[in-house]
């Protein structure tokens, strides 16, 4: 049987131990012992996000997360900025567009984040922007927005600072209160190492107040009703019975770790996928000053076919990487550093890649860039 090595930024590989307890038999939700299980879930979720703020749980994707982030705080005919500086800032427009919700869009160039001044204008000049939607970790270029920064501006107005953090989350610092941020929408299939199927809302009491006013048309996706049933330890509708219990041993594996250990290990595997790039003699998308450590954009030899280059790797070799999308579809590979991969996972799928530029044409030193990494794992244990 081949391998299935997941060097996707979603889903990612899901660990032998959170395999055991996704495999337990059915528990019924309203019951204490599922209670127990949710209570672990918030305090851990609590602890990642870095927030003593309220976190709901819905049955879901990351795009159901982004969702209830738009038509549960704002209204028809509202204002919100929404950055584009990929496919994922993107689906921000589109979601205000379905509710009636007028987006003031941000165009980003691929491979670069939003300038904080340029959201600070927008806010001075127009009082009645109720939002402002970002990408975290923006997964179809490997970018990271400064979240910090953003929430520095953000705070002194009336707006809410809504972030989709779908893969960045457990991957990549969020100080969810001390950076100011008042939403953050994620999911189980990133960086919790679990299957899809649980997406993750933490509400600020500035985004909770807009919430409270709300207009637009909802129902499975109105945090209102979370809301009202988290403080006794409970889901409006059916959880994601198993995911939840199962995301309750992921954050203790997370917590065992340490944050700042799992982001210094995120780090390090990134940092010797760009050396190994680079030493391949390949461009990264993203600028150096925003570059992301959950994942890694790599720009593919000029006129090389990459569609070839991610189904050779994974139906001959086993190895899932992403491709590019949008106008980036075919010209880019992105390598993901998150969840359950060490360095001989990243030194296997460097070495899978270079064979395949290889027996695709492109002309470099086989070996190069697995030497890299080695050297940068080498000389940074
Ligand atoms: N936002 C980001 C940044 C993502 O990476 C993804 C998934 N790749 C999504 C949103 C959408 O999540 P899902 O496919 O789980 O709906």
């Amino acid at each position: 049987m081949k391998r299935n090595l997941l060097l996707t930024p979603g889903p990612t590989q899901v660990p032998p131990q959170l395999c055991e307890v996704l495999g337990r038999p059915i528990i019924h939700h309203r019951t204490p012992q599922f209670q127990n299980f949710l209570k672990e879930a918030f305090d851990g979720l609590k602890y990642v996000l870095q927030t003593q703020h309220d976190v709901y749980l819905l049955a879901a994707s990351g795009t159901g997360a982004m969702e209830a982030s738009v038509c549960s705080f704002l209204s028809p005919g509202d204002k919100a900025i929404t950055v584009e500086g990929g496919k994922f800032g993107e689906r921000w427009t589109e979601l205000c567009r379905a509710y009636q919700v007028e987006p003031k869009v941000v165009e980003v160039p691929w491979g670069r984040a939003v300038s904080p001044k340029v959201i600070e204008k927008m806010l001075s000049e127009d009082k009645d922007i109720k939002a402002v939607y970002v990408t975290h970790c923006e997964t179809s270029t490997g970018v990271t927005t400064d979240l910090k920064a953003l929430g520095e501006v953000v705070k002194k107005t009336n707006a809410i600072l809504v972030v989709d953090s779908v893969s960045a989350l457990g991957v990549i610092e969020l100080k969810m209160d001390d950076w100011n941020v008042d939403v953050v929408a994620s999911a189980s299939h990133k960086g919790f190492m679990l299957p899809p199927g649980v997406a993750i809302v933490a509400a600020s009491p500035k985004a909770q107040a807009l919430m409270a006013q709300s207009k637009c048309p909802k129902y499975y996706f109105d945090l209102r009703k979370y809301k009202k049933v988290v403080e006794k330890t409970d889901t409006p509708f059916t959880p994601a019975i198993g995911i939840v219990i199962a995301l309750t041993e992921s954050l203790r594996l997370v917590k065992e770790t340490g944050l700042d250990n799992l982001f210094k290990h995120y780090e390090r595997l990134a940092k010797a996928t760009r050396e190994a790039a680079k030493a391949l003699g390949l461009s990264l998308l993203a600028e150096e000053s925003c570059i992301s450590n959950v994942l890694t954009a790599i720009n593919l030899p000029e006129g090389m076919d990459g569609g070839k280059v991610v189904k050779r790797m994974r139906d001959t070799y086993g190895i899932s990487v992403a491709g590019g999308q949008g106008d980036l579809k075919g010209k880019i590979i992105r390598i993901a550093h998150m969840g359950c991969l060490d360095e001989y996972d990243m030194l296997t799928g460097i070495s899978c890649l270079e064979k395949v530029l290889k027996e695709l044409g492109y002309k470099f030193k086989l070996g190069a860039g697995v030497a890299a990494a080695q050297t940068y794992f080498n000389e940074n244990q």
